[in-house]
């Protein structure tokens, strides 16, 4: 997970408490249930800036050393994202990933390049869980920026992005570099093609789909396959 606001209900709701941190990277926090059958990871805080270190560059070195020290059978990337009025996005929807995850703000025109900056790296067909959780699951996808410069609504108008993040896509490619599963839980925060500023709109719903969020993880990491 990327933010204190967002982790901080789940860890509550789960009772995970503090289990160290990665020697070369002290600034990522890890969470665990009693019985270590749950490890929330997150990325903390950027010790240059002091605010929560968003973004893939952090969501990769926090997946990758957290994989190390835990071998998980699953990695969840938990958290908000904006959503999209023309895909009937809502502010408080849970998206569950479906089908591959990409990187809509990367653009390479080069053989190979094009695939490379893409990413796509899959999620688990999670479908029949979502249904049943009253989620919906749909398509995924990462950026490196809040805002949506028209060549990144291009590529995630031709995805049929539901969720927009700014993790997602990292975690995805060391998961399946890695050969762990993955999947996202996203809660919609805000409305990427609606009419309130995207900063302010997800200031003003942070706390309430962090809410959201705390019910909906438990009971997707719940109802997991083995
Ligand atoms: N702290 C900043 C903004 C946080 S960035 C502020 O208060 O203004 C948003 C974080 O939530 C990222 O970690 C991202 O994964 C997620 N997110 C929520 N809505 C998003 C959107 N519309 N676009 C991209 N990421 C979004």
């Amino acid at each position: 997970m990327a933010m204190h606001a967002e982790s901080d209900p789940i860890r509550s709701r789960l009772d995970l408490q503090p289990a160290g941190s990665p020697e070369l990277w002290p600034s990522i926090e890890w969470f665990a249930s009693d019985d270590e059958s749950i490890v929330l990871a997150r990325n903390g805080r950027d010790p240059g800036h002091g605010v929560d270190a968003i973004g893939t560059g952090p969501a990769t070195i926090t997946t990758l050393l957290s994989v190390q020290r835990w071998q998980p059978r699953w990695i969840v990337s938990a958290g908000t994202a904006g959503g999209f009025n023309a895909r009937g996005g809502h502010v408080g929807q849970v998206i569950v990933a479906d089908g591959p995850v990409i990187h809509h703000d990367r653009r390479i025109p080069l053989p190979g390049f094009d695939q490379l900056a893409r990413g796509g790296h899959p999620s688990a067909d999670l479908r029949d869980v979502a249904t049943r959780l009253g989620f919906v699951s749909g398509p995924c996808s990462t950026g490196d920026s809040l805002d949506a410069p028209p060549a990144d609504i291009e590529a995630m108008a031709a995805h049929g992005t539901l969720a927009k993040d700014m993790e997602a896509a990292a975690v995805a490619g060391v998961a399946d570099r890695l050969g762990v599963r993955f999947t996202a839980c996203k809660v919609i925060t805000d409305i990427v093609d609606g009419e309130i500023a995207t900063a302010e709109e997800f200031r003003a719903n942070l706390a309430t789909a962090s809410a959201v969020l705390a019910d909906a993880v438990p009971a997707l990491l719940a109802d997991l396959p083995a």
